[in-house]
């Protein structure tokens, strides 16, 4: 078993390389839900879905977010009448946010709405919120006001300074992961941290209470978003710097600290990273993604093949 943990478009592309090499009941993957919003009366849990419909089968890998071949009647007619929600939603990808509302309301955690809809879908891996608890990740703006960091990055395309990086759970309590997440960690023969964003995806997991503990039992290989003082995609960067860290692969390293024994950064990226493994990281294909899925496997000790 390999547990891996995900945000939804950097990682969700190395677990499609996995999969050519493991089957799905040998992956658990442990999705951040630190992006999750209330919209239109829905609970929508982006990152979870976009892991999900990897699964399925089903996702839209031009976007890595959504469904392939989905409509987007409903917004655009909300939109007609004026009313914009912030994440647009197709037909498809709002059932399971309508089903998954539904199902919490009757007194369902995430983490067993997640697993409903899993089974509705027929998934064999185990998708596990990272935490059951409502949780929102926030950039300081630079009068001090707190934006959702969605609205940030979907609403205004990152075109706004920030100046720090909130987390704050609904009731103000601890942030903790499930017991689920935990056993996943203790029951795996090695962990995988993706390139995903390391702010807003990885830094929410490693947050949850009993993570960090159960990671430093196990063998973790972690892959760096950045090339250069780049990521791959989206606002990584001005997140990392916001957040008062390098916006590369060495800032990167630091913030997972010492649960990573084995950090693999891209080929091309010339930062200095102490111990790291160079390889090419660039998943533009399928084939690509497999062919560092395997080298990563390799190293890893836990993992029998
Ligand atoms: P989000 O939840 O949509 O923000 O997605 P993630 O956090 O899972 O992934 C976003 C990160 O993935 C960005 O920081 C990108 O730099 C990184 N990323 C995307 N594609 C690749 C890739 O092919 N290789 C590497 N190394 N990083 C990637």
């Amino acid at each position: 078993m390999i547990t891996v943990l995900s945000g939804g478009t950097g990682t969700p592309k190395l677990i499609r390389g996995l999969r050519q090499i493991l089957r799905d009941n040998e992956i658990t993957v442990i999705v951040n839900t630190a992006e999750d919003l209330h919209q239109s009366g829905h609970y929508v849990s982006p990152d979870v879905d976009t892991v999900t419909y990897l699964f399925a089968g089903i996702l839209n890998t031009d976007t890595w977010w959504g469904i392939k071949g989905d409509t987007l009647d409903t917004y655009h007619a909300m939109e007609k009448i004026g009313y914009k929600e912030p994440l647009p939603l197709g037909e498809r990808d709002r059932a399971t946010n309508i089903a998954r509302t539904s199902f919490m309301q009757s007194g369902m955690t995430l983490t067993e709405a997640t697993q409903k809809i899993c089974e509705g879908y027929g998934i064999s891996a185990k998708i596990l919120p990272m935490s059951d608890q409502e949780v929102t990740s926030y950039v300081v703006t630079e009068d001090g006001s707190l934006m959702h960091y969605q609205e940030y990055w979907v609403g205004k395309r990152g075109n706004v300074p920030i100046t720090g990086i909130r987390r704050v759970t609904a009731d103000e309590s601890p942030l903790m992961a499930t017991d689920a997440v935990i056993s996943a960690i203790e029951e795996s023969d090695g962990v995988l941290i993706g390139p995903s964003n390391p702010v807003t995806s990885i830094g929410p997991i490693l947050e949850c209470g009993g993570v960090r503990e159960a990671l430093s039992k196990k063998f973790v290989a972690a892959v760096s978003p950045f090339i250069g003082n780049r990521p791959v995609s989206g606002p990584a960067a001005a997140l990392m710097t916001a957040w008062g860290y390098e916006p590369n692969s060495a800032g990167t390293r630091k913030v997972y600290g010492d649960v990573v024994d084995l950090f693999v950064q891209d080929m091309k990226d010339t930062v200095e990273v102490e111990g790291a493994m160079k390889l090419d990281t660039m998943m533009t294909n399928l084939k690509k993604a497999e062919s560092l899925a395997w080298d990563i496997l390799s190293y890893m000790p836990g993992l029998s093949r």
